[in-house]
């Protein structure tokens, strides 16, 4: 998958608890003239992502439009046209914390929709019965394909927040989507009742062998959980989640093995071989999509492949000698390994 930001300013953080988030604005180190990507700077990725075989391919699985908020990029429509002549799969994610229906987001992604590009969400509770619940019911009458991200701060916020999306499959006949999400809240209701402050460990082997993806009649439902990351205040994150403090929260770079199966190109054209909401802040880019030439692209990957895998050779031994968190030269997250 290839994860493009196309926007950095978001209504979220003005709102509640998204304050760890990478664009709120104390910790963004964007411009507020940069906040938006242009349909032009759309069209430079694009062409290069055709060039670049690596890019090219994880494009064809999926291309994802993200943020910050992507609807508010007033561009947003043009610029989703302009991936679509890349990929017939392009989605775009959204907070779908909008107010009305005559909002011009809510247009953009009804005009999205209509070019067949998948609406996927992310939960938010504070946000959930009087904005997204009545949207996404609007959503799934137009499209029969639907992924929603919970992030979630303890055990207890996940089953609450699992719990909303019972009660609202069980107002339709999706009985096998009903059915793996019960059988989510039943295991961390468990975890909950049994174990609240277990290891991520613990949680981690109790959902193991839980799908992610379910199908009732021709709609596809997936759900991805999250946890949540305090930052510092160069907006790092943390090298523990807050459902598991106790725990390191390691992230193992395939990128480094010479494997890339997600891209993230962030709004100034950098590019992170992993999935990176924008508070990772690993420093050898494989380059900058908007900046670069296509062969230099190229080029830079194996350059930083070779840093990031020196990186992390340094970081396995700083977590097996009580120095974990320790940034090494490198600059790749202490986490990484
Ligand atoms: S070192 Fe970490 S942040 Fe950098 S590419 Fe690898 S997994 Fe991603």
């Amino acid at each position: 998958m290839l994860s493009i930001f196309v926007e950095a300013s978001c209504n979220r953080y003005e709102r509640d608890e998204c304050v760890y988030c990478h664009v709120y604005e104390p910790l963004t180190s964007l411009p507020k003239s940069d906040w938006h990507i242009t349909p032009q700077q759309a069209q430079i990725m694009a062409d290069k992502i055709i060039k670049v075989e690596v890019l090219n391919q994880l494009a064809q699985q999926e291309i994802n439009l993200t943020g910050g908020e992507a609807t508010f990029n007033p561009f947003i429509v043009d610029i989703f046209k302009i991936f679509q002549t890349v990929s017939p799969n392009v989605c775009l994610h959204t907070n779908l914390d909008i107010n009305s229906e005559i909002s011009p987001r809510w247009q953009r992604l009804l005009a999205i929709m209509e070019l067949k590009g998948r609406i996927d969400i992310t939960l938010y509770p504070v946000a959930w019965e009087k904005q997204q619940k009545p949207l996404l019911r609007k959503i799934l009458k137009i499209q029969n394909k639907l992924l929603i991200n919970i992030v979630f701060d303890s055990l207890v916020d996940l089953k609450n927040q699992i719990q909303l999306l019972v009660e609202f499959f069980e107002e339709g006949d999706t009985l096998e989507i009903l059915t793996l999400l019960k059988d989510y809240h039943g295991r961390v209701a468990d975890l909950v009742e049994h174990q609240p402050g277990c290891e991520e460990a613990v949680y981690t082997n109790k959902m193991e062998d839980i799908g992610t993806f379910s199908q009732s009649g021709d709609f596809v439902f997936g759900i991805n959980l999250l946890p949540s990351f305090k930052m510092d205040d160069r907006g790092r994150r943390a090298l523990t989640s807050n459902p598991f403090p106790k725990s390191n929260y390691l992230l193992e770079c395939v990128a480094a093995r010479g494997s890339i199966d997600t891209m993230t190109v962030q709004q100034n054209g950098a590019l992170t071989p992993c999935c990176d909401v924008g508070n990772l802040k690993c420093l050898p880019t494989f380059g900058n999509l908007l900046q670069d030439a296509p062969e230099s692209l190229m080029a830079q990957f194996e350059v930083s492949r070779r840093k990031i895998a020196s990186g992390i050779a340094k970081n396995r031994h700083n977590l097996e000698n009580q120095r974990a968190g320790e940034w090494v030269e490198e600059g790749i997250p202490p986490y990484c390994t």
